[in-house]
C-alpha cells in the first residue's frame, strides 16, 4: 500500500517511522511519504492560509497549494483505481474499525491534514474529480490539526494489512471486531498485590475458557458500551450468549 500525507507540519508525522509501521516500510509492505503543501506556495513568505470570506475568526487554508500537493502525489499513483483522499475533520463521518478495514483494502491513500479553520471547501469539491474523498472524524471533539487524527487512522489501517502484525490471529478477537469489546487479559504472576487471576484461566479447559471470555465480552460491552449491544445482530448471538 502507498500512503501520502499532506501536512504543513511534516515533523508531526515522524512517529510513523517507529515500531510496526516503520518495520512495514523497511520491509516494503508500506510506502509512506509526507508532502508539505507549503512547498507549492509561490509568494516570498510561502503563504498557505488567508482570512475567511464572510468574516469570522481564524484563517482558512488556501486551495491552490493543496491542489498542487495532491496532484504531485496522485501523478504517480500505484493503481488504476482512484486513490482515496481522507480529509480529517470534526465534521466528517466517524472513523471506525469497519472504515479501517475498508481503507486497508485500498492501494493508495492520501490524507490531507487541515489546520486553522480547515481547507477551502473548493479544494474538496475539486479533489473529488481525482480521488474518492472521505471527510473523516476521529470523534466528537476538536483537535488543532489533522496530523494527530492521521497518526491514529494510519496506525489503525496499516496494522490490518497482511504481514504488518506478526500474529494475524491477534486481530480476530479484538474490540470492535465482531461487535463486542475484548475480554480482560492477564499475565504472570498468577497472584499480584493480593489480586489473583480468575480461576477459570488456570483450568486448562479451552472450551470453558472460550465461553468465559465470551461472557466477559458481553458483560463488559453491556456495561461500557450499551449502544454496541443494541446494534448487535441477533444472528451473531448463540444460545449461551442469550442465557447470560
Ligand atoms: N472549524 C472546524 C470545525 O469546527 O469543524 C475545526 C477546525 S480544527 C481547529 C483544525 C483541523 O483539525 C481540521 O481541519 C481537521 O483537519 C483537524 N481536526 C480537528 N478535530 C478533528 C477530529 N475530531 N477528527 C479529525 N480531524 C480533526
Amino acid at each position: 500500500m502507498r500512503i501520502d500525507v499532506l501536512s504543513i507540519f511534516p515533523e508531526y508525522l515522524a512517529p510513523l517511522e517507529l515500531s510496526l509501521i516503520g518495520k512495514a516500510m523497511t520491509d516494503g509492505v508500506l510506502d509512506l511519504s509526507v508532502t508539505d503543501p507549503r512547498t507549492f506556495a509561490t509568494d516570498r513568505h510561502r503563504t498557505v492560509d488567508d482570512t475567511p470570506y464572510g468574516g469570522g475568526a481564524g484563517m482558512v487554508m488556501k486551495p491552490e497549494p493543496w491542489a498542487q500537493a495532491l496532484e504531485s502525489v496522485t501523478a504517480a499513483s500505484p493503481s488504476f483505481r482512484k486513490p482515496v483522499l481522507v480529509v480529517p475533520s470534526p465534521a466528517g463521518e466517524v472513523f471506525t474499525q469497519d472504515v479501517a478495514y475498508e481503507l486497508a483494502d485500498e492501494k493508495h491513500l492520501v490524507f490531507a491534514c487541515g489546520r486553522y479553520e480547515g481547507i477551502d471547501e473548493r479544494f474538496i469539491d475539486w479533489a473529488s474529480e481525482h480521488a474518492v474523498v472521505r471527510p473523516m472524524s476521529l470523534g466528537d471533539y476538536v483537535l488543532n490539526g489533522g496530523e494527530v487524527a492521521v497518526l491514529a487512522m494510519v496506525e489503525a489501517v496499516t496494522r490490518l494489512i497482511p504481514g504488518v502484525i506478526g500474529n494475524p490471529e491477534s486481530l480476530a478477537e479484538e474490540s470492535h471486531t465482531g461487535g463486542l469489546l475484548e475480554y480482560p487479559v492477564y499475565t504472570k504472576p498468577a497472584m499480584w498485590r493480593e489480586r489473583a487471576i480468575p480461576d477459570m484461566l488456570l483450568s486448562g479447559h479451552h472450551g470453558n475458557i472460550a465461553r468465559w471470555r465470551r461472557d466477559q465480552q458481553l458483560h463488559r460491552t453491556a456495561q461500557r458500551r450499551p449502544d454496541m449491544i443494541e446494534q448487535l445482530n441477533p444472528a451473531d448471538l448463540n444460545k449461551a450468549d442469550l442465557a447470560i
